[in-house]
C-alpha cells in the first residue's frame, strides 16, 4: 500500500493548475493541425508537411471530419493532447490574432507552439510529482521546477523561443524518476522480489495478458502495452510514464494511483465504466458504452 505522502514543500499556488493543461480547441488557432507534420500510417490517412494545415481544417479552425476521424484514418487526431499550449500560445503569446489574420506571425507561432507543448507537458508531470514525492527535498525540487517552467510559458515570446529546452527537459525528467522511485519504494515493504522481471522500463509488452499478475509498484516507463490485458488489474504505484496504452484492455482496472498517466494514453486504451482513474482524468467518451 501505499502511505500517505510527508510532503512538507512550501505552500505553492500555480497559476496554471492541472485543469488549465487540458485543451481548450475553442481558443485555439488549430495549432496542432497546422505546426506539425504527420506521415501516412495507421494514424493519419495523408502526408502533411509541418507548417501547413491540414486539408480537413476549416477557416474558423474545426476540422470538418471532427465526428469520424477514426472511421476517416485519422486515430493520431484523437489521442493527441496539447496540454493546454494551444490555447496559450494563440490567445497569450499571441494575443488572440490568428495566422490567418496575420500570416506573418506563422512561422514563430508555429514554433512556439511546438515549445509551449513540451513545456505544459513538463508542467502536467510535475503537477503531480510535486504532489506525491515523499522526500521534501524532491518535492521542493519540483516546485522550482514547476516555478521555471511556468514563468517560461507565461513569458515574453523571444525568451520562449530561446529556451534551452533540452537541459530543462533532463532536469524535469531526473525529478520525475526520482518520485517515481519514492513512490514505487513505498510497494516493497516485503522486498521487490515479488515483481516480475520482465516489467521493465521500456519493456515490449505488446498483447500480453498481465492482468493476473502482481503490478503495483512497477516500472512501466516507456513500456510497449498495445493491446495487452489488463483487466481488473490494480496499477497503484506503477510508473506509466510515455508507456503505449494504444488498445490495452483496461476494464475494470484501478488506475487511480497510476503515475504520470495522461489523457492521450486514456484516450488511445480500452476501459469501461468501471475503471479507476486519477481524478484530474475524464473517461474517454469511447468507453462509456463499453
Ligand atoms: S484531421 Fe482534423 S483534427 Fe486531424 S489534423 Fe486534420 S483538421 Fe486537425
Amino acid at each position: 500500500m501505499e502511505t500517505t505522502s510527508t510532503n512538507s514543500a512550501e505552500p505553492f499556488s500555480p497559476a496554471l493548475d492541472r485543469q488549465s493543461l487540458r485543451p481548450d480547441c475553442g481558443n485555439c488557432f488549430a495549432l496542432c493541425c497546422t505546426a506539425f507534420g504527420f506521415s501516412r500510417s495507421a494514424d493519419f490517412a495523408l502526408d502533411k508537411p509541418a507548417g501547413s494545415p491540414c486539408q480537413n481544417l476549416a477557416p474558423d479552425f474545426s476540422c470538418t471530419i471532427h465526428h469520424s476521424l477514426g472511421q476517416r484514418g485519422f486515430r493520431g487526431c484523437t489521442v493527441f493532447d496539447c496540454f493546454g499550449a494551444g490555447q496559450n500560445v494563440s490567445q497569450g503569446f499571441f494575443a488572440g490574432e490568428s495566422w490567418l489574420e496575420n500570416p506573418g506571425t506563422k512561422d514563430e507561432m508555429f514554433s512556439a507552439f511546438k515549445a509551449a507543448r513540451q513545456l505544459h507537458e513538463m508542467l502536467w508531470y510535475l503537477a503531480e510529482a510535486q504532489n506525491r514525492a515523499f522526500d521534501p527535498d524532491t518535492s521542493r525540487r519540483a516546485v522550482q521546477l514547476r516555478n521555471t517552467v511556468e514563468q517560461a510559458v507565461r513569458g515574453e515570446l523571444p525568451e520562449l523561443l530561446s529556451l534551452d529546452i533540452r537541459d530543462l527537459h533532463s532536469q524535469v525528467r531526473s525529478t520525475l524518476m526520482d518520485v517515481s522511485a519514492e513512490v514505487r519504494a513505498s510497494y516493497f515493504a516485503a522486498g521487490d522480489d515479488h515483481l516480475d522481471p520482465a516489467l521493465t522500463p521500456g519493456a515490449d509488452l505488446m498483447g500480453s495478458n498481465l492482468s493476473s499478475r502482481q503490478l503495483c509498484g512497477a516500472d512501466l516507463r516507456g513500456a510497449y502495452l498495445i493491446a495487452a490485458d489488463l483487466r481488473g488489474s490494480d496499477l497503484s504505484g506503477v510508473d506509466l510514464l510515455g508507456a503505449d496504452l494504444r488498445d490495452v484492455r483496461l476494464e475494470r482496472a484501478d488506475l487511480s494511483k497510476a503515475l504520470y498517466l495522461t489523457q492521450p494514453q486514456l484516450n488511445a486504451a480500452k476501459g469501461n465504466r468501471a475503471t479507476l482513474l486519477p481524478s484530474d482524468l475524464e473517461m474517454p467518451p469511447h468507453w462509456h458504452n463499453r
